[in-house]
């Protein structure tokens, strides 16, 4: 049995407690590994180790520590299928999905953070004639980066690139749940070098790692990504002692869609928009609002889509939707299932688990695509995060009502628009309160934008500079220009 250590001062160390936690293989249910039970003590000795490799790290060129970046970035690549390997069977995702995203994303992150920091500046403000003013960004020290396990190396690397870009040394806190590729890319830093203590991750339990690590006085910026639910304690946690922190939290995001939409390919968009990673993507599209012109038509072929999905071993190369994470968070997807039948909601499309796995499986966590319709959207379905293969689709009559309902929601991560027509693809865009609209694509990504979420989705932006300067601080240098004609004396 694997054994997931803590990686500290640049080596693998096992728990102060000797604690360790099974790992289960969501895709059978069994343990298959087990991890560390970090503590206090754990984060205590990460942080010191971080803090002994600031000053050194700091100093380091911005090109050296690009060109680290860059090495364990390649390392990653070289042996991406067994990451895509650990990935799957940590998480439940299908191994394609790994092999494709996933695990690309992660290289893409640290090489695109390793480029950015080289042509990263800062600004000079010229005062009339009397003063020049330039501002330093000085890296914020040691960093705390906590990370969910949804898309685990790639929303880890998502956090610790900037990071150590800029020159901050970290203590990052992948999720329990998921540790099997963060312990890999512990081994890719030792490979590429990465001076000891630049990077160290703990593993363990939210409250007894995470929780530490939030509150420890050394670390002054937390960078979390996460429930809404943990990321208000966070964020009640570090408030009396004024750390930097920036929240990633949940979604209930609006994927609407206006009769004159291309329809073929906003179907074939809002499947993978809803079921992608069974549907465990913070911007997953889960509440569906279609122009009522094309409810029924669109109503008919995405329930017929979901229905073609069927779950499968997400080790088999032709998985397109896989287990979710643990049997907890596949018992909470089906008790929303039954709550929308409470709530008077018509089950079109999958409810509950499927038939049909393969002996491997058979005590594995997994969910068929549901598709739910008939609810009104001010109800617990259609309110609260599911995170599952679960979408609800609701009909609207036009602009001003699809804007009322996609606003409907205490969250504001992100949106899709679909609409042939240019003028209220920017105005609907405009007004949806969400840090994300897409309009007639999803998930296309480009690394440069700021990403991040309004209302209960969250506080601050990731992404191309939004992340360098999140990490980094802004000092201000004003030096007076003396007038060459003033007396001497008064220069
Ligand atoms: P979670 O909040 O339970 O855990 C996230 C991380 O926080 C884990 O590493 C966990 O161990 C840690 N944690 C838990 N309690 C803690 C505490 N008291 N102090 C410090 N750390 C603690 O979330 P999850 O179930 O792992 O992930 C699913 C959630 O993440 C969903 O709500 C999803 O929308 C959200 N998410 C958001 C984004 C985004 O970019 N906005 C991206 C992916 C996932």
């Amino acid at each position: 049995m694997q054994t997931f250590d803590h990686f500290i001062g640049g080596e693998f160390s096992a728990p102060d407690s000797g604690r360790y936690l099974d790992n289960v293989e969501p895709a059978t249910g069994a343990d298959y590994s087990r991890v560390a039970a970090g503590n206090a003590a754990d984060v205590g000795r990460a942080v010191a180790a971080a803090r002994a490799a600031f000053p050194a790290w700091s100093r380091t060129a911005a090109a050296e520590r690009s060109r680290l970046l860059n090495a364990i970035a390649q390392l990653v690549e070289d042996d991406l299928e067994a990451f895509a390997r650990a990935e799957s069977t940590d998480n439940g995702k299908p191994i394609a999905l790994a092999r494709s995203v996933d695990i690309p994303r992660a290289v893409a992150n640290l090489r695109f953070f390793a480029s950015a920091v080289t042509h990263f500046g800062s600004e000079a403000h010229v005062t009339d004639h009397q003063a020049l003013n330039y501002t330093l960004r000085r890296p914020r020290g040691v960093v705390g980066l906590i990370s969910p396990w949804n898309l685990p190396l790639y929303l880890l690397t998502w956090k610790i690139a900037p990071a150590l870009a800029v020159g901050n040394t970290a203590v990052a806190k992948p999720s329990e749940l998921t540790p099997a590729t963060a312990t890999m890319l512990a081994r890719a830093c030792v490979g590429a070098g990465l001076p000891p203590g630049v990077l160290n991750i703990v593993h363990g339990l939210g409250a007894e790692t995470g929780g530490p690590l939030t509150e420890h006085p050394d670390v002054r910026t937390i960078s979390f990504t996460g429930g809404t639910v943990t990321g208000r304690h966070i964020a009640r946690v570090t408030a009396p002692a004024f750390k930097k922190v920036a929240l990633e939290m949940g979604g209930k995001n609006p994927n609407v869609i206006f009769a004159d939409a291309d329809l073929d390919r906003a179907i074939g968009e809002s499947v993978r928009g809803a079921f992608t990673n069974q549907g465990q993507i913070c911007l997953c599209g889960s509440r569906i609002l279609v122009e009522r012109p094309l409810y029924d038509e669109f109503l008919e072929r995405f329930v017929a889509a979901a229905n073609a999905l069927e779950p499968g071993d997400p080790l088999e190369e032709s998985t397109a939707q896989g287990a979710v994470v643990s049997s907890a968070h596949r018992d909470k997807i089906l008790g929303y299932i039954d709550l929308a039948r409470e709530e008077g909601g018509r089950i079109l499309a999958g409810g509950g688990p499927p038939d049909g796995l393969p002996e491997r499986c058979r005590d594995g966590f997994f969910v068929r695509p549901t598709v739910i319709a008939g609810l009104a959207m001010d109800c617990r379905v259609n309110r609260e995060e599911i995170f599952g293969p679960v979408a609800t689709v609701s009909p609207f009559d036009g602009e001003e009502e699809a804007v009322r309902l996609a606003n409907a929601s205490r969250y504001g991560l992100a949106a899709t628009i679909w609409t042939r027509d240019v003028g209220r693809a920017h105005r609907v865009a405009d007004r949806i309160d969400c840090g994300t609209v897409w309009v007639n694509c999803w998930l296309l990504r480009d690394l440069r934008v700021p990403f991040g979420g309004m209302k209960e989705s969250g506080i601050g932006r990731e992404g191309g500079n939004e992340a360098l300067r999140f990490f980094t601080e802004a000092k201000n240098v004003c030096v007076r220009v003396p007038d060459a004609d003033a007396p001497e004396d008064t220069r």
